[in-house]
C-alpha cells in the first residue's frame, strides 16, 4: 500500500544529496553539493552566540526581526539598486529554498504554468511540481548560455503564471544582462505573469560583471519576486537564513505561507546575519575575487583531466563537458570519478527535464583553497586512469 500522497509521485532524493552520501561514504572531497564548507565570519558567527546569550530565544514575527529587514532593504537598495519597503515587503525566510517555496505558494494555483530556463536548479522544478504546477522549459544553448528569445515568447501561453530566473544561474553560472532581463520582464507584463528571480548568488560574479536585480529595473519593479539569502554570501548554507522581497501584496502573502510553514526563521540567527550585514564592502569583492582565483583553478584541472569546462560568469559552479573521457553518460562518469579519484560531482541529467545533460558533470568550487587544490590533483590524475582503459 502507497501510504504517500500522490503529490510525491516520482519524487525520489535529489542527485545533489545522493551524490554527498556517496561521498560521505568513501571519504572522497565533496564537489557535488553547493555546501560551501569555509569558516563562518566571526562578527556572523559572535552575532548569533551574543543574541543566544542575549535570550534571544524566542519566535520572532513571521516576517523576521525588525532590524534585519531593515538592514535587507538598506543592502537592496545599496547593492541592487531598488527600493523595497522593510515594513511591507521584505519577508525574512528559511533559506531562499523556503523563500521560493513560500513565494510559489502565495501566488500561483494548481493547473498554472511556470517558465524554466534550462539547464535549471532542481529543487525549483521539484518544488514547483510538489505544487501541482505545471512546468514549461527553454533552453538556454551553451557555452554561452544565450537566449532564444522567439523561443521564449513561445513558450509563454495562457495558463503561463510565471517565470523563474536564476541569476547567477545554477548550475551554469550565466549572469543574466538588463536587456535580457528588459525583455524577459516585458514578456511578463504581456502575459500578466510574475518573475521570481533567484539571486543567492548576487555577489558572486567574475571578471568585472555586474550582478542585475529584474527589480532594480523600473519596468519590471512590480512583477518581481527577489529571492536570496546569506547561505552563500556569508557561507552558512546551514543555518537557513534567506529573504524575499516582493510588493507588498505578494509579500503579505509570502508572510502568512511563511508562518503556517514554519513560524519564522531561526531567531538567533536572524541576529546573526543582521551583524553580519555591518561586515566592510571590501568584504564582498574579497570573496568574488577568491572565488575567482578557485574558479580558474580547477578550470585548469578538468581540461588537464580531459573535460571540457564551462567557465562560468558567476556562481561557483562549473559545468564540464566529459564526452572526451567516453564513458556512457554523466552517472557513470560522475561515479568513476568518484571511486576512482574521489572526487564527487553532480550528473548533469540532475538540471536537465528530459535527456539533457547527460554528458555535463557540474562541479562545486566553494571550498578553501586547501581542500580545491587536493580535489584539482586528485581530477588531474584521473585522466591516467581513464585514459588506461
Ligand atoms: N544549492 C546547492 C546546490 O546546488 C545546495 C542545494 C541542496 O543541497 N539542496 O548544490
Amino acid at each position: 500500500m502507497n501510504r504517500l500522497a500522490d503529490r510525491l509521485e516520482g519524487f525520489v532524493q535529489s542527485d545533489i544529496r545522493r551524490m554527498s552520501r556517496e561521498c560521505e561514504r568513501v571519504g572522497g572531497i565533496n564537489l557535488g553539493q553547493g555546501i560551501c564548507d569555509l569558516p563562518t565570519l566571526p562578527l556572523v558567527a559572535n552575532g548569533a552566540i551574543d543574541s543566544i546569550r542575549a535570550g534571544h530565544a524566542v519566535y520572532s514575527k513571521f516576517e523576521g526581526i525588525e532590524s534585519l529587514r531593515e538592514k535587507i532593504a538598506a543592502k537592496c537598495e545599496r547593492f541592487n539598486g531598488y527600493r523595497a519597503d522593510p515594513a511591507s515587503e521584505v519577508v525574512v525566510t528559511v533559506g531562499s529554498t523556503g523563500g521560493f517555496a513560500a513565494a510559489a505558494m502565495a501566488t500561483l494555483n494548481p493547473g498554472d504554468e511556470v517558465i524554466l530556463f534550462e539547464p535549471f536548479y532542481g529543487y525549483h522544478l521539484g518544488t514547483l511540481r510538489l505544487l501541482g504546477v505545471s512546468t514549461r522549459f527553454v533552453p538556454l544553448r551553451g557555452p554561452s548560455w544565450e537566449i532564444d528569445f522567439d523561443e521564449l515568447a513561445a513558450a509563454f501561453g495562457p495558463r503561463t503564471k510565471g517565470i523563474v530566473v536564476c541569476t547567477p544561474s545554477n548550475p551554469c553560472g550565466k549572469v543574466f544582462r538588463r536587456e535580457e532581463l528588459e525583455k524577459i520582464g516585458a514578456l511578463c507584463r504581456t502575459h500578466g505573469a510574475l518573475a521570481y528571480t533567484d539571486e543567492i548568488y548576487e555577489y558572486i560574479v567574475y571578471d568585472g560583471r555586474h550582478h542585475v536585480s529584474m527589480a532594480s529595473i523600473e519596468s519590471c519593479h512590480d512583477l518581481a519576486i527577489t529571492i536570496s539569502g546569506f547561505s552563500k554570501t556569508f557561507s552558512i548554507t546551514g543555518w537557513r537564513i534567506g529573504y524575499v522581497t516582493a510588493p507588498a501584496d505578494i509579500a503579505k502573502g509570502i508572510g502568512l505561507v511563511n508562518d503556517l510553514l514554519y513560524v519564522c526563521a531561526p531567531t538567533p540567527l536572524q541576529y546573526g546575519v543582521a551583524r553580519g550585514l555591518e561586515v566592510e564592502e571590501s568584504y564582498y569583492a574579497e570573496m568574488a575575487s577568491d572565488y575567482q582565483a578557485k574558479r580558474d583553478m580547477l578550470a585548469e584541472a578538468l581540461r588537464a583531466s580531459g573535460m571540457q569546462p564551462c567557465v562560468p560568469e558567476g556562481a561557483y559552479y562549473m559545468l564540464a563537458d566529459v564526452t572526451g573521457l567516453g564513458f556512457g553518460g554523466a552517472r557513470e562518469a560522475a561515479d568513476a570519478l568518484l571511486a576512482e579519484a574521489k572526487v564527487a560531482s553532480v550528473p548533469g541529467t540532475a538540471f536537465y527535464a528530459s535527456g539533457g545533460g547527460d554528458q555535463l558533470l557540474r562541479f562545486c568550487f566553494a571550498k578553501d583553497f586547501e581542500p580545491l587544490e587536493q580535489a584539482c590533483r586528485q581530477i588531474r590524475q584521473f585522466r591516467a586512469a581513464s585514459v588506461r582503459t
